[in-house]
């Protein structure tokens, strides 16, 4: 098993660079996955890793060994694509064991590898079907089987699971989980569902137009997002943003915006008089109250209710900015109503409007 050292990689298809310098290190058995919006350069970056795109500029070693320039079945790496690209006159056993007899493995080991995956993968009542024979879920099942047979240094997942519908989606999330616990080989996973990022990463690579936005462990990226971008990236729905103006105060800072003032007291935020901020709150961490209460409110008219089961989600203008509230059901306004909500100081987060950095003093620190 092995780490990956991707250093100052660069990628231009011609004139237009799409990565312009991709710095990261992966140790040894982590699970690394790629998260961000269509298009930033996520399977760009993964297939310069497999070696299926040329690496433009920089550098990347496997193992403690330079690979920039090898050929990828010489990285000892495997991919697993969305499309499985299985053979489909071909029989499961056969289409697992092709990569191995291509290396030209004797074939008591392959029959001996092939036992051990079916096994790991429950394919054992299948191992004689046609791929068509197969549903969604079997056949990213084998094609995973045929990523683990050749026993890699390292796995690489592009969007494995992105033709599966979500229930299967789920399962097999869980089941990749379940493998990596069990072989520990290094991993790294492109996806752009970040369902998929929390639930498997040890650490989430969040890009942006080609960028590294923020590294870091799931909580830590949904605790503190580093940037404007991560924070509304994260979530679902997303963190309310609002426009506000700093203020000096008897007790600390004065937020002003949204038809509301926000008082700061405490001490975590690195703040400047009149500077613009962004104000980030959650919808999950706004806290229903009266209208007409005292203390740091946002408060509308009701314009969107939608049911969720649990939670009913609220829709308001504050001022002239659009905020989205959770609230228990039972609770649920009507379209309409004039709502008000408590943002508290420690559900707040703050990013410099013009940097778009987050003003936590401390990026990772609690309040
Ligand atoms: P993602 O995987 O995050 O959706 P990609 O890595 O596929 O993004 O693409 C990153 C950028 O590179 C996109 O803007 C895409 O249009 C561009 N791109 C990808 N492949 C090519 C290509 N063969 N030629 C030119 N541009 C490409």
């Amino acid at each position: 098993m092995a780490g990956i050292i991707c250093q100052n990689l660069n990628k231009k298809y011609g004139v237009t660079e799409v990565v312009p310098d991709f710095n990261l290190e992966v140790s040894d058995h982590e699970f690394v996955v790629f998260l961000g919006p269509s298009g930033c350069g996520k399977s760009t970056i993964l297939r310069m890793i497999a070696g299926l795109e040329d690496i433009s500029g920089g550098s990347l070693s496997i193992d403690s060994k330079v690979v920039t320039d090898l050929e990828p079945r010489d990285r000892g790496v495997a991919m697993v694509f969305q499309n499985y690209a299985l053979y489909p006159h071909m029989t499961i056993r056969d289409n697992i064991a092709f990569g191995l007899r291509r290396l030209k493995v004797p074939e008591p080991e392959i029959d001996k590898r092939i036992d051990g995956v079916v096994a790991m993968l429950g394919l054992g009542p299948v191992i004689n079907r046609k791929p068509t024979e197969l549903s969604g879920g079997q056949q990213q099942r084998v094609a995973i089987a045929r990523a683990m047979i050749k026993t890699p240094k390292v796995f690489l997942f592009d969007e494995p699971l992105s033709n599966l519908d979500a229930k299967l989606r789920a399962q097999m999330r869980f089941e990749i989980a379940r493998l990596h616990k069990q072989l520990r080989t290094t991993t790294i996973y492109v996806t752009h569902d970040q369902m998929e990022a929390m639930t498997l990463a040890d650490r989430i690579v969040l890009l942006n137009a080609g960028r590294i936005e923020q590294v870091g462990a799931p909580q830590q990226i949904y605790e503190r997002p580093a940037t404007l971008f991560v924070a509304g990236f994260i979530g679902t729905p997303a963190m309310n943003l609002l426009p506000m103006t700093v203020e000096r105060s008897a007790s600390g800072w004065k937020l002003e915006g949204a038809g509301a003032q926000i008082g700061i007291s405490g001490n975590v935020f690195d703040l400047k008089q009149d500077q613009q901020v962004v104000l980030g709150v959650r919808p999950a961490d706004l806290l229903a109250t009266k209208p007409n209460a005292d203390g740091n409110l946002l408060a509308g008219t009701t314009d969107m209710v939608e049911f969720h089961g649990d939670h009913t989600l609220v829709g308001f203008a504050a001022g002239n900015v659009r905020v989205n509230a959770f609230v228990p059901s039972r609770d649920r306004p009507a379209e309409g109503d004039e709502v008000a909500f408590t943002v508290m100081e420690a559900a707040i987060h703050l990013f410099d409007a013009a940097g778009g950095h987050s003003l936590f003093k401390e990026p990772g620190a609690g309040h």
